[in-house]
């Protein structure tokens, strides 16, 4: 990893870059209907436009690419990921740095998967959005956007980030924590890329250095993924029921450092499933600290039964570190081999390894 300073550039004012915007929907461009806030074609960039500090001269130029059809975050799927990354790829020698408008509730899942699905990335992409739409009094969408579009251009780092609340925060570090307020996003278990007061200051080193080679494309394949929360007192038959179904991977939300009730009937059921192929991940239920396998005995037991631990990682990158590694090519015996080898390793900055701490 090449050093900090060169590697998010702090610069003053160069030639006017050009970023490339990614619009898939979310509140920022929503209007009232009857229904509920929905988003509009075309209202957006209209907007945008129209307001004189999006085309001031110390800031970047943009292109505006809008999806059709405009989407609630709720409704994007894993394959909604891969055209968000396929079109940041074939546009990405024309541009300095990309910037995809999204709604809130599920933008921390696709920035972790554009964080797997761009390996080697070598410029900027933020992904950012709003709690409230840009054409009403008092939204953050504002802010959050002309942020992105700066920090693109003149402070890029050479990941995925999230902006929010004039945070960057490693996009597959955060994960959505308030309905309501602007500070909408944390990155629990690691310090934000960049914090932007009257000056912008760097928090933490990006995760490697800036370059315009093309990045390495790793595709999604439609995989069954499930996410199971373990609670106190839960019949054992529901996971049974749902291990019944042909599942590629199983996340098993765990409590404290990833232990679990060391019940035979639910160790049985997740050793069967691990004999079968299933590839299953200890995720903690705490936000920070992550998964000690072998700790305590209930983490030990787990391992046994062939868990592979989600260490620090978010829900959000376990999930979509699972799908990427999943879609892999090859022999399918050697891919889930490799799933569970590198889900505990750090491929682009999603967990903390023993010793980074
Ligand atoms: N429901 C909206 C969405 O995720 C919320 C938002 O954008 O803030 O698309």
């Amino acid at each position: 990893m090449m050093a900090a300073d060169t590697a998010c550039s702090e610069t003053v004012m160069p030639t006017r870059k050009h970023i490339y915007i990614v619009y898939t929907g979310g509140t920022i461009g929503m209007v009232p209907t009857s229904r509920g806030l929905q988003p509009q074609a075309g209202w957006l960039e209209q907007k945008l436009r129209s307001l004189p500090e999006f085309t001031r001269a110390e800031m970047p130029e943009f292109t505006l690419h809008e999806y059709q059809p405009l989407l609630d975050s709720s409704d994007m799927s894993p394959q909604h990921w891969g055209q968000i990354a396929a079109d940041i790829l074939a546009n990405y020698s024309r541009y300095d740095g990309f910037v995809v408008l999204h709604g809130t509730d599920t933008m921390a899942y696709t920035a972790s998967a554009l964080s797997f699905m761009l390996a080697d990335l070598g410029k900027p992409v933020i992904v950012t959005g709003a709690q409230i739409p840009l054409g009403e009094l008092r939204s953050d969408g504002h802010d959050n956007l002309l942020n992105a579009l700066y920090v693109a251009a003149y402070h890029p780092c050479a990941e995925v980030g999230l902006l929010f609340h004039h945070r960057l925060l490693r996009g597959n570090r955060s994960t959505k924590v308030n309905s309501r307020g602007f500070n909408a996003f944390a990155s629990p278990a690691c310090d934000p890329l960049l914090t932007l007061g009257i000056d912008v200051q760097r928090r933490c080193p990006p995760w490697q250095a800036l370059h315009s080679r093309t990045p390495e494309w790793q595709p999604l394949q439609p995989q069954r993924v499930a996410v199971l929360t373990l609670y106190p007192g839960m019949d054992f038959r529901l996971l049974q029921t749902l291990l019944e179904q042909p599942l590629d991977g199983l996340i098993v939300q765990t409590f404290g450092a990833g232990n679990g009730p060391q019940q035979p009937q639910l160790l049985d059921a997740l050793a069967a499933a691990t004999e079968r192929g299933t590839v299953i991940v200890n995720h903690s239920q705490c936000q920070q600290g992550g998964v000690s396998m072998g700790a305590y005995a209930g983490s030990h037991a787990l391992a046994q039964a062939g868990l592979v631990a989600a260490a620090d990682m978010t829900l959000e990158a376990t999930l979509t570190k699972l799908h990427v590694l999943l879609s892999r090519s090859g022999d399918r015996t050697q891919v889930i081999t490799a799933a569970r080898r590198l889900l505990p390793r750090a491929l682009c900055g999603e967990l903390t390894e023993a010793g980074d701490e």
